[in-house]
């Protein structure tokens, strides 16, 4: 017992404890609504990213981006320059899930990795620099979260729900699943946005793991645990952008060859999980606790200037909540949409017309737009 609890790391704990705490949040706001708890969009660094030229020039957040996302990114660009992409390596989801169907894949058998060859490798490895330079552009341009409906970890912390709004998203997803059972973290090395935003960051900062030559025997250990596929077996410093300070090369060399080094000192491997703990783990589990901490607007459907944005009415919302803050009154639902005068104000706009079995003008079963629609007609112009 007491040595299988040797073998789970820190880093595992880690990961395992962040995929239930998002999974948590994005279930809780899939069930409750956005009135009650905030979208998954507001728990990513990516957000951020995305959103900082709009905050820089127009100041303010695309709509799903708030204090939290730049919160979240803060914190993991310090620790990216002192630690490397320990984001990646420890806290991100969807690079846990990959690694762990990779794990998965091995067990079915699956021992040699698939990978495409070496001279193309290289160059495909730009391709997430060209996909993170594309979101931020029309993010900016169009004021909008573009990626969200192609992101796959999106899709995931969706669990099936919103299908029709992201196809291309839950499609990439499923690809990289199966992928991951051959090979590792394809996304991660090619295509991810926000691992190439680390990237950079980490190139120009102050952690690297180093090789002692005169140790290593040249086994490749290092080689065939590294999820990002690097070279490391033959090189004296393991410098690379791809890096994600996950440590296995580190901690499956059997001669102690390599290690950690943040501001050019050797660094033990517990010190560097001691340091991943004061530099992410306390600011994230102090900082929701602080005003600064927002994760969504005081109202989804109202801004900050007053004005309802008939647009943003989500199915999610309550019949009372679109009362309360857009000022029309029960009556004209009642009238214009049939509403049973006793009809529950706490229902969900998406369930009001299956609940009651009610009819828009076409015939359907009345939606989300149907709502807006009354709405526009009432509100002051
Ligand atoms: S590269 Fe992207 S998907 Fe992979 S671990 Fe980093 S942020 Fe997550
Ligand atoms: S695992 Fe250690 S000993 Fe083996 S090649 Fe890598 S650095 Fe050398």
């Amino acid at each position: 017992m007491k040595d299988m609890f040797r073998k789970v790391s820190l880093r595992t704990v880690a990961q395992v404890a962040i995929v239930s705490v998002v999974a948590y949040l994005s279930a809780s706001h899939m069930l409750r609504g956005v009135e009650q708890a905030a979208p998954i969009d507001a728990y990513c660094p990516l957000g951020a990213v995305e959103s900082f030229f709009t905050l820089v020039f127009k100041g303010e957040f695309l709509k799903r981006v708030f204090m939290s996302s730049f919160i979240l990114l803060i914190v993991f660009l310090v620790a990216t320059l002192v630690l490397g992409r320990v984001f990646c390596g420890w806290f991100c989801p969807l690079g846990a899930v990959q690694e762990w169907m990779r794990t998965l894949g091995r067990k079915f058998g699956i021992r040699k990795d698939v990978e495409i060859p070496e001279k193309f490798d290289r160059y495909f490895r730009y391709v997430k620099y060209v996909v993170l330079a594309v979101i931020v552009y029309y993010s900016f341009s169009l004021g909008d979260l573009v990626f969200r409906a192609y992101d796959p970890y999106n899709a995931l912390m969706h669990f099936g729900n919103e299908f029709a709004e992201k196809p291309i998203g839950y499609t990439i997803l499923a690809v990289l699943i199966v992928g991951s059972l051959f090979s590792k973290s394809l996304w991660c090395r090619y295509f991810c946005p926000l691992g190439a935003f680390f990237g950079l960051v980490k190139k120009v900062g102050f952690f690297r793991i180093r090789r002692d030559a005169s140790t290593c025997v040249g086994c490749a250990r290092c080689d065939k645990n590294c999820p990002a596929n690097l070279k490391i077996a033959t090189a004296d410093v393991i410098d690379s952008a791809d890096c994600v300070s996950c440590g296995k090369c580190v901690g499956n060399c059997p001669k102690g060859s390599l290690g950690y080094t943040v501001f050019g000192k050797r660094v033990s491997k517990g010190r560097y999980a001691m340091l991943v703990a004061i530099v992410v783990v306390l600011p994230l589990v102090v900082l929701p606790f602080t005003p600064l901490w927002k994760t969504k607007p005081e109202s989804n459907i109202v801004n900050v200037r007053g004005e309802v944005n008939v647009a943003d009415i989500r199915g999610s919302n309550t019949l009372e909540y679109v009362i309360e803050t857009t000022g029309v009154p029960f009556d004209a639902f009642h009238k214009e949409l049939g509403l049973p005068k006793d009809t529950d104000l706490k229902l969900k706009l998406k369930d009001v017309g299956s609940t009651y079995n009610l009819k828009n003008a076409e015939g359907s079963v009345l939606e989300t737009e149907d709502f807006r629609a009354v709405v526009l007609r009432h509100i002051p112009k």
